[in-house]
Formats: structure tokens, C-alpha cells, sequence
């Protein structure tokens, strides 16, 4: 399938529509951003490894009967995808304190937290994603019972296939970010899974693999991003 008109660009991906109006192309970038684009650079590599560590993700996910928008991988960039209505909710989870957790509540980074805390996100840039809750989303209208319902459990579901898959591979998954959406009646999961949605420390160094390495002018960062692009894919 080709790339016909695009239809969006964020921070980190171009969306193009296909010859079929049930598919689109995600395309992943070198931009990155940070601190709702007041920062912005370029991770070399970067757009290639998120490509290929979303579709491997995704395809374990789709393999232990996660449903997600991913179709095919089509080049080193882009991948084929189902068409969503996105909700308007990021959903977090988190296994390690960290970033806006230990902000908020003024903890330690690296707690371990006794079990997994969920946080659901309102997607609104200009007010930095504020955290909302269950009812604020269902007096919002951003998704029904149901959906909602769907997201919550398949995000600890997903949080259980990831942490351990990480696992295997001297990883800490401390915290994550999903996206859901619409298609054709169903909940799928949406977006991207890799080092610019999900916190990464390598086990016993707790060195950081992922974007927090930008955010916080750690250095090393196109070599973080390769390190879990070969622990991931091999
Ligand atoms: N995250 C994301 N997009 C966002 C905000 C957060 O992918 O717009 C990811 C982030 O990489 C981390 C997790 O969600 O893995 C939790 O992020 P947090 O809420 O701590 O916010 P941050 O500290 O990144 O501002």
C-alpha cells in the first residue's frame, strides 16, 4: 500500500491516508520534543528504531490476543496501521516512580510502587495533558463505559506482557504510555510503543535507555536508543 495525502504531523510521526480509507501509513521521525515542544532536537536513528520496536511490540501484544491498530511494517519508518478515532486520553501506567508521579507527589524517583498505578491523561497540549480521572472522562463524553472499561484492562494486561518481555532482556519497564481508539466498533490499541513512550532502565545500572536521556541532557542518547532496538528486535 502507498502513501496518498497526509493528513497529520506531530511531534514525532507523519500520518498519510492509503488507496483504502480503512488504513493509514504512521511514519516515525528523528524530531524529538520535550516539555511540550519548548524543547526540540533530533535523535538520529531515532524515527528507524521506534518503527521497528512499536511492530515488534506490537505484533507480541497481537500474538498474546492484545488487539492494535498495527498492520505490517513497511519500510524502516513507516508501517501500515488501522484507521482510528483516537479518545482524547493518554493512558499511563506506571511500575517505578518517576518524572511527573515523583513531581506530583513528591517522592523519590525509583520507588518501586507495590502495584501498578493507572492515570489516564486528557489529550490538551496548551494545558501540558492535565491528569483527569474516570468521571471526568465519562462526563466528558472522551470515551463511553465500555471503551473505557476495554483501555483499563488491556493496559494492565499489556503492562504484564511488557514488563516481562523487558525482563528477559535486563530491562525495567518503570513507566509507559498508551493511546486507544475506534475502529469499526472495536477498542485497539493505537500510537507507538517504544523509548519516547515508555521509561526504560537497564536492570541493576538502572542506566536510562529511553527519551529521559533527551529530556535531561544525559548524553548518549542515539546509543540508548539502538541499545533497546537490539535487545528488542536482536
Ligand atoms: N509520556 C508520553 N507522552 C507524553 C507524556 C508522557 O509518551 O505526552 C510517557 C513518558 O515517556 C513516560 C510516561 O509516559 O514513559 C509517563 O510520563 P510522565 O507522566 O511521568 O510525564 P513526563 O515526566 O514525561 O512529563
Amino acid at each position: 500500500m502507498e502513501k496518498r495525502k497526509q493528513i497529520y504531523e506531530g511531534k514525532a510521526k507523519k500520518v498519510y491516508e492509503t488507496d483504502n480509507k480503512d488504513f493509514l501509513i504512521q511514519e516515525f521521525k528523528d524530531d524529538a520534543t520535550a516539555f511540550d515542544a519548548t524543547k526540540r532536537g533530533t535523535i538520529i536513528g531515532k524515527g528507524v528504531v521506534n518503527n521497528k520496536v512499536s511492530a515488534e511490540l506490537f505484533e507480541l501484544l497481537e500474538s498474546k490476543g492484545v488487539e492494535t491498530h498495527f498492520v505490517k511494517l513497511l519500510s524502516d519508518r513507516d508501517m501500515l496501521i488501522k484507521r482510528l478515532d483516537i479518545f482524547l486520553i493518554e493512558v499511563t501506567i506506571r511500575n517505578i516512580v518517576a518524572g511527573g508521579m515523583a513531581k506530583l507527589l513528591g517522592l523519590e524517583e525509583g520507588i518501586v510502587l507495590k502495584e501498578p498505578v493507572l492515570e489516564y491523561h486528557y489529550k490538551k497540549d496548551k494545558l501540558h495533558d492535565p491528569l483527569i480521572n474516570e468521571y471526568h472522562i465519562k462526563a466528558l463524553g472522551l470515551a463511553t463505559d465500555d471503551e473505557l472499561r476495554i483501555a483499563r484492562e488491556r493496559s494492565f494486561e499489556i503492562n504484564n506482557i511488557l514488563k516481562d518481555f523487558f525482563k528477559k532482556r535486563s530491562i525495567d519497564l518503570v513507566d509507559f504510555k498508551l493511546e486507544f481508539g475506534r475502529h469499526k466498533d472495536k477498542v485497539l490499541l493505537g500510537d507507538e510503543i517504544s523509548p519516547d513512550t515508555c521509561r526504560l532502565w537497564e536492570h541493576g545500572t538502572k542506566k536510562k535507555l529511553d527519551k529521559d536521556r533527551f529530556r535531561r541532557d544525559l548524553g548518549g542518547i542515539e546509543e540508548a536508543y539502538q541499545e533497546i532496538l537490539k535487545r528488542v528486535v536482536g
